[in-house]
Order: C-alpha cells, then structure tokens, then sequence
C-alpha cells in the first residue's frame, strides 16, 4: 500500500489546514459559546466544496476521492469537530442522494450545496425507542387517502445532527410495519414540507458547533417522487450510507487525537517539574510513544477502508473496525492528554479539555461500539460459515 500523499490529496491537507487555523481556531471559544450552528463557517467551507467531496466534477460535486475526502475531516476536526461532524453527515447524505437518487433528486441538491445556498444536509433514523435497531422505528408513512400521490408522515426523530439547519433531510419511515426491516421507506424531506417541525434542541457535553435536535412528523406530506430509492429498501440505503459515514467518524476522531497528541507533545517540551521537561520523566515519554502509536494504527485502519472504498470493494467490515478502533483510541489518547497536561489540562483555556469532550460521541453516534462489534462479528461469521 502507498501511504505517499499525492499533489491533490496533500493540497486539500494544507487547504483545510489553514481554513481551521484561520477561520476556526481564532473563534473556537466564542462559536462553541454560542451554542449554535456557525452558519457563516459552513458558508465558506461550502464555497471551498467541502460539503460535496462525495460528488464527482461531472456531477457538480468536488469530490477528489475517498482518501482526499477522509483527509479533509480530519484535518477540520483537528480545529473543531462539531464541523467536522456536518460537513461528514452533509456529504454521507448527499453522496446516499447520488447513489440512491434520480438525476432529478440530486440535480436539485447537489448544486444548492455546492453553492452555499444550503450548508447542511441531515440523516434522520434515530428515534426514542429505536437507536441501535432501527428496525423497531414507529414513524410511519402511509398513503394520502385524499391524494394518492402523497405519503402522511407520522412521528419523531430524535438526536438528529444539525437537522434544524438542513434544506434536505433523509427520514426513514414504516411504509408497511408487517414487512419488518424490509418495510421501511426513505424519504426525501424538505424543510417547507406540510407538517414538519424542528422539536427539542438538546444540550451537549461536546461537539457544541454541531446542534442536535428533534425532528416531528404531523401528517407530513410528502409526494412519491421524493423516495429515495425503492420502496421498501430504506434500511439498505440507510446501511449502506452508515458504511461511508464510519469512515467519515473514524476521520474525525483521527483529527481529534492527533490535535490532543500534538498539543500534550508540544506542552511537555515546554513544561518543567523537577528541574527538567517533563518529556524528559520517562513515564511521560512512554505515555507520548503510547499515544502516538495508537494514532498511527488508526490512520493505517482508516486507509485500509478507504482504499476499499476508492477500489469499489465491499468495505462494510473495515470500515466498522476502522470506527471501532479509532473512536475508541480518540478518547484515550484525548484521556491521557490530558493527563499530560497535569491540572491545566482541566483548565478550559487550554485545548485539551475540548478535544475530550469532543472526543465521548464518536464511539456512540452512527452505530455505537458494541453495534460495530456485531457487524464485525456478523462478517466473520458469514466467512467461516460452511
Ligand atoms: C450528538 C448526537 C448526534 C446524533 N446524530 C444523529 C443523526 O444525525 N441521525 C440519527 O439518526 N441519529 C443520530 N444520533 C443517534 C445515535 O446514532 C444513537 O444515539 C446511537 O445509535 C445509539 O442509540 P441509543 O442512543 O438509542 O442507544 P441504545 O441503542 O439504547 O444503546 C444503549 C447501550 O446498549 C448497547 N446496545 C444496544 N443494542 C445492543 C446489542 N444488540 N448488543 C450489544 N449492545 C447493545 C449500546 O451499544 C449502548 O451501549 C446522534 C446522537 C447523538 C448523541
């Protein structure tokens, strides 16, 4: 494998590089303040074409391929996740658009985010008692019976990153409860819709750029040709999509640690007790190797499922271990940043404190840890299966 960067790759590195150093870092306090989507960032990284890396020139998208992609998460996570996180939600929904859509589905999308005009695409299939299987969802979607050309849905989404920022939204619903996984429809929702509100906002440990909200379904009406895809294959499109999403995460949680690493390694060289730095105590020293070590497994994970995915392989087991092992390693390499950083690691003026608390979600969102396992279990055991 080749693990040289090429010109474009390492251009779209030092592109979003700066764009965090300059239009992020400066502001991360007052953004994270606000508690709100920064819509005026989104704008610029919209123009910059970072919410359609998952679209091809031809189609009006950006996309430099799936390395280039995953490279350019990482570099804006390492400035601020919460960003991070809906640039990777925007470009998994609209790349699902693209794969699952008609031309006239995506050909209405792809040019309002390539432009700036919409900042955020959301993926709604959480619900309150549905979460790691979203088989038992109980949003439905049933015929207009006064306009067959309609579907009512009924319902509510919950968690649903920046879903009250998106111009399109992918709502999965029960078109025919008694089909189980195999009657669930996705929907193209479209904040205008008859019937759609934006509910509870919620409050956050971390990610606090990212705003997280509930979706509520009231009879919203939604005319047939806004499926996405077949009916009855919402659960596929909706794995399928998850599978590019992990890579997504697994990138983020890669930019988290290498800023967590690269801020505790900078502060050792800096920080003396006992009349010498404090890298150069061994104990902090094999703590620094530990960490890096760990960050440069989960880069070798990410590209293996990368490479996949840039092959056109199957990459559904690969990039679950890719999410594992980096969302998992993300928060001990941002835990043990801060125990370099001793007491001031605590300390909200000094980074590392952030990086942890952005660090909690990725194990849990877009399949949790123990969802992963399962689906690293299940591919084992259709491989050794006779
Ligand atoms: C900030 C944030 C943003 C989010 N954004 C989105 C979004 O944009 N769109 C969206 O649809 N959802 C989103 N989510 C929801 C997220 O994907 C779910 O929270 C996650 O899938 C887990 O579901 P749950 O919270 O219901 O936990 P549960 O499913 O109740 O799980 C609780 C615990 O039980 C474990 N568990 C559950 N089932 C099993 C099993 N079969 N075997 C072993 N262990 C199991 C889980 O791993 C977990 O540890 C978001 C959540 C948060 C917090």
């Amino acid at each position: 494998m080749d693990f040289q960067l090429n010109e474009e790759e390492q251009a779209v590195v030092e592109m979003c590089t700066q764009f965090g150093e300059t239009e992020i870092t400066p502001r991360i306090r007052e953004l994270e303040d606000a508690h709100e989507l920064p819509r005026d960032v989104l704008k610029k990284m919209a123009d910059l074409g970072l919410l359609t890396m998952t679209i091809s020139e031809e189609d009006g998208g950006s996309s430099l391929g799936p390395l280039a992609y995953a490279l350019a998460i990482k570099s804006i996570a390492k400035a601020d996740a919460g960003l991070a996180v809906t640039m990777s939600v925007t470009n998994m929904v609209i790349e699902a658009i693209r794969k699952f859509g008609r031309p006239e589905q995506y050909n209405k999308y792809i040019p309002q985010l390539a432009s700036g005009d919409m900042i955020a695409a959301a993926f709604a299939l959480t619900e309150s008692m549905a979460g790691s299987n979203p088989m038992e969802m109980r949003t439905k979607a049933t015929i207009d019976p006064n306009d067959g050309d309609y579907f009512l849905l009924n319902g509510e989404k919950i968690f649903i990153s920046h879903g009250d920022a998106s111009g399109i939204i992918i709502v999965m619903a029960k078109t025919d409860p008694a089909l189980g996984g195999r009657g669930i429809t996705a929907f193209l929702v479209e904040p205008e819709d008859e019937g759609f509100a934006v509910g509870k906002k919620e409050e956050k440990m971390g990610i606090l750029t990212s705003s997280t909200v509930s979706l509520n379904f009231d009879n919203c009406r939604v005319h047939k040709s806004r499926i996405l895809g077949e009916l009855g294959k919402g659960l596929n499109i909706a794995f399928s999509s998850l599978d590019s999403g992990r890579i997504g995460i697994s990138a983020q949680a890669i930019g988290i640690a290498e800023a967590a690493f690269e801020a505790a390694a900078s502060y050792a060289t800096e920080r003396f007790q006992s009349g010498k730095k404090i890298i150069e105590h061994q104990g902090i020293q094999f703590k620094l190797a530990d960490m890096l070590t760990k960050l440069n497994a989960c880069r070798m994970m990410l590209y293996q499922a990368v490479s996949l995915k840039a092959a056109g392989q199957p990459f559904t087991q690969e990039a679950a271990m890719a999410k594992l092992f980096c969302t998992e390693n993300c928060n001990q390499i941002t835990y043990d940043a801060i125990q370099v950083f001793g007491g001031y690691g605590y300390i909200k003026e000094y980074p590392v404190e952030k990086y942890y608390r952005d660090a909690r979600i990725n194990t849990i969102y877009e399949g949790t840890s123990e969802i992963q396992k399962i689906v690293i279990g299940r591919g084992i055991m259709n491989s050794f299966s006779q």
